[in-house]
């Protein structure tokens, strides 16, 4: 990747939804790949603004679109950040506008390079929009996310998002079966913990991620560490047995975390732009991308929510070039993506 690349607008808004971007832009963006990437996160704002209108979707009590849906700059808090997610979890409820969502996602990553993409989401949420089965919203996932890839070319793996709280190990067991229920397909590649890292969750939890890594070989993935809870890195390895940290960044400041993230070769997915928009790393501090790379703990530069940011993994490619990544270094990223993504049989 070479410097007039890193000057490419990364996030291409979709005014010609599903079309594959050709020309300069990707053209001139070299091989990537997207390990942390949430599906609703990756929509571009137009194909947002369609979706509700062709929706009629009713927006929350003082929710601006203009102001709201975008975050751009710093937020004073992660809660702050998470604003969009009032509107972004209340689409599609049509399932043609899940394809329309898919393909605009797909299209964009197309645009920043992307040759393989682990797509997170909260399957449960669309059973309920869609009023159908959690079999059939995973069903229904599998089949847009498949042709939505398929165009671009794009090598596509799913991973089921559980979120913390209460609810953890009802909404994992009920994906599960969504899982088993249709034969245990490859698509699906892993198992997420993600949502807020204050919230406790039911005792068993931790069991039944390792259980289902062990029966199905599934990949575990946790967001921990993001908002200062660095015990939470901890638990997610000790406890959770998990393969990679999403973010991470509070285990920077405890060596001992460090090593053992090193020791156990836990890749933590590093999301450069997204941790400054949510203040997970300061503005007046380096990210511990550097210290991640001096402890020898692997990791992985990716986007989480590029539709949310308007911007693409290659601007967070730059980023990290910014924050001491030499040109080499994300050369290389291509590799050990592929060394330590879920998806099977990476060429
Ligand atoms: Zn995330």
């Amino acid at each position: 990747m070479n410097e007039r690349q890193l000057d490419l607008p990364g996030m291409l808004d979709a005014s010609s939804e599903g079309e594959r971007q050709d020309g300069p832009v990707s053209a001139s963006v070299g091989n990537c790949a997207e390990l942390h990437v949430h599906l609703n996160g990756a929509i571009p704002a137009s194909t947002i603004k369609n979706i509700l209108a062709d929706e009629t979707t009713v927006l929350p009590r003082g929710f601006e679109i203009t102001r709201d849906l975008l975050r751009l700059t710093p937020c004073k808090s992660l809660a702050a950040y998470l604003t969009p997610w009032q509107i972004l979890r209340l689409f599609p409820r049509k399932r043609e506008n899940l394809d329309r969502l898919c393909i605009a996602a797909l299209a964009n990553m197309a645009a920043n390079g992307v040759r393989f993409v682990e797509l997170r989401s909260s399957v449960l949420y669309l059973a309920t929009l869609q009023k159908c089965s959690p079999t059939q919203a995973l069903e229904r996932l599998i089949e847009s996310t498949r042709d939505a890839a398929e165009r671009q070319n794009i090598r596509r793996g799913l991973i089921l998002t559980v979120t913390r709280g209460d609810y953890g190990a009802t909404a994992l067991t009920a994906l599960l079966q969504a899982y088993q229920d249709l034969g245990e397909p490859d698509d699906v590649v892993g198992l997420d913990l993600a949502g807020d890292e204050e919230m406790s969750y039911p005792a068993q939890l931790p069991s039944l991620f390792r259980e289902a890594k062990d029966r199905f070989g599934l990949g575990i993935t946790i967001h921990a560490g993001e908002t200062g809870r660095a015990e939470n890195v901890r638990s997610a390895i000790e406890l959770f047995g998990t393969d990679r940290i999403g973010h991470g960044t509070a285990a920077s400041k405890v060596p001992e975390l460090m090593d053992l993230l090193a020791k156990e070769d836990v890749c933590v997915e590093v999301c450069p732009i997204s941790n400054r928009l949510t203040g997970a790393v300061s503005s007046e501090e380096a990210h511990p991308l550097q210290e991640f790379r001096r402890h020898g703990v692997p990791f992985v530069i990716c986007s989480d929510n590029p539709g949310i940011h308007q911007r693409g993994l290659v601007d967070d490619h730059s980023a990290a070039m910014a924050e001491g990544l030499s040109v080499g270094d994300l050369r290389h990223q291509f590799q050990v993506a592929k060394r330590y993504s879920f998806i099977e049989g990476l060429a």
